[in-house]
Parts: C-alpha cells; sequence; structure tokens
C-alpha cells in the first residue's frame, strides 16, 4: 500500500498508509477500535475502494491509473484474478447455514476452482482434518461451537489456496474457552504454511507469539513498526506505550 487514504462520510480513517509485506511474512496488525484495521484488511480484499494512493498484490495493482491521476478500480476480470490470491476470516463466520460443514468448504472449490466435486470433497477433507474437525462433515453449522464453525471458516478460506490470507479479530466473537482451540489452528497454519498472514488481534501474546512483525495503528495511521519482541518489550511510541498499558 502506497499514500492509502481513505474517508467515510468525511471521516479521515486511513490517512496515508505505507506498508509492504514481503511474501510469507506473518503480521500482526493491533490498535484500538476504530483506529482502520478492519479498514485495511477490507481493502485488500478488495470490498473497499480507496480515495487516493496505490494498492498493490504480488506486483498486481488493483487500482488503475486514469487520465488525470485519479485511481479507479482495475477492470472486474483482473479485480478477480487478484482477489483469487487473497482470502479472508472476519470476527463472524458467515457460514451457509443450509449447508453442511463438508459443503461449506467445497462449494467455493466447485464453483470458484473448478474442481471436479470428488477432488473437492477429499481436499475439504483434508482442510477439515487439519482445523480439527474431521469428524463434523456432515453436520450443519447449527450443530457446531463458535469456536467449530470459526475453524470451518478458517478451512474454507484455505479451500482456495490464497497467497495471502487476512484474519480480522476471529476469535473476538468467541466465549473465551473457544478462543485457545482457533488460535492454536492459526498458529499450526502460521508455522507451517508460506502464505503471507496478516493478523488483525487483541490477543496480544498470541501476537507476540506467533508473528515476525508487529504494526501498531491508531486514528488512520502507523504509529509504530517493529518486531514483536521491540513492540511488546519496549513500545518507542508513547501511544504504543498507552494501548499496551491499557490491553494488557
Ligand atoms: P478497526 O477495525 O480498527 O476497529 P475500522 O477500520 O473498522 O476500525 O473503522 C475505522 C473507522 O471507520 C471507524 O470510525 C468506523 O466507524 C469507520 N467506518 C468503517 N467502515 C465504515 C463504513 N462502511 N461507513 C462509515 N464508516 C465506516
Ligand atoms: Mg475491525
Amino acid at each position: 500500500m502506497r499514500e492509502v487514504r481513505k474517508s467515510f462520510d468525511g471521516l479521515d480513517v486511513l490517512k496515508g498508509i505505507d506498508l509492504d509485506i514481503p511474501p510469507s511474512q506473518k503480521l500482526a496488525l493491533i490498535g484500538p477500535s476504530g483506529s482502520g484495521k478492519s479498514t485495511i484488511l477490507r481493502i485488500l480484499m478488495t470490498l473497499e475502494d480507496i480515495d487516493s494512493g496505490r494498492v498493490e498484490i504480488d506486483g498486481e495493482s488493483i487500482w488503475t491509473m486514469q487520465r488525470g491521476g485519479q485511481e479507479v478500480p482495475a477492470d472486474r476480470h483482473h479485480i478477480r484474478k487478484v482477489r483469487g490470491k487473497v482470502g479472508m476470516v472476519f470476527q463472524h463466520f458467515n457460514l451457509f447455514p443450509h449447508m453442511s460443514v463438508l459443503r461449506n468448504v467445497t462449494e467455493a472449490m466447485v464453483h470458484v476452482l473448478h474442481m471436479p466435486r470428488e477432488e473437492a470433497e477429499k481436499g475439504a477433507v483434508d482442510l477439515l482434518r487439519l482445523v480439527g474437525l474431521e469428524d463434523k462433515v456432515e453436520n450443519y453449522p447449527a450443530q457446531l461451537s463458535g469456536g467449530q464453525k470459526q475453524r470451518v471458516a478458517i478451512a474454507r478460506a484455505l479451500a482456495l489456496r490464497p497467497q495471502v490470507m487476512l484474519f480480522d479479530e476471529v476469535t473476538s466473537a468467541l466465549d473465551p474457552e473457544l478462543v485457545g482451540e482457533v488460535l492454536n489452528v492459526l498458529r499450526q497454519i502460521a508455522i507451517e504454511s508460506e502464505m503471507t498472514m496478516l493478523i488483525v488481534t487483541h490477543e496480544m501474546s498470541f501476537a507476540q507469539d506467533i508473528s515476525d512483525r508487529v504494526i501498531f495503528m491508531a486514528e488512520g495511521k502507523i504509529i509504530e513498526d517493529d518486531t514483536p519482541d521491540a513492540i511488546f518489550s519496549r513500545p518507542k511510541q508513547k501511544r504504543t506505550q498507552e494501548f499496551l498499558r491499557t490491553i494488557l
């Protein structure tokens, strides 16, 4: 992201974000509510447009420069290609309630990746095993706990084989006793996969543990960008220090 600005109804939500994320980095994005973290993720997922600046994923711009210097969305075909590289998991799982767990995972594999259903199901069972849900394939979302639903949502996002995964407070809606099982799945993915991961979380010890880099943002700006050790043990900025004091 280069000099990315975004406002909603006159409120400046992103005030010039410069951010380079190298391939396979595990980046934790932390900061107070309303600081613009979700907006960054939604822009990378092409769910939100920008007012100015540039956004590139894997060398491909998701915005095109128009005559006069105005950035406009690239054409739909191009956006679809770029979007295919990125997966996102939200705070609320948004599973399809009328589909089995297996079907929730295979649906996009069949319709987006055009995989034969049998092959998709084989892959989906492998992913459900990875998130510890191989015995739930025939269940429906209503029969699952929040932590299990979120693990299905993670498997479903992984099924599209993204190069980049975005996780937006995926444990915030869970009962406290269910947070650990979801964090453990994320930890395992972070350790084992080459995917680039951008993780918004309020779980500071988790962020410290799994990330290679932590960014603290506040009021639409990146305040501090450093190693987990530096951010959590010796934050330089007063704003970061105050935030960590209130949350830890
Ligand atoms: P965070 O994820 O850090 O809590 P967000 O990126 O969700 O912050 O939101 C940043 C600010 O932008 C908040 O003040 C929020 O109310 C506002 N905002 C986000 N999305 C919209 C929207 N679609 N319309 C209007 N305001 C929005
Ligand atoms: Mg948010």
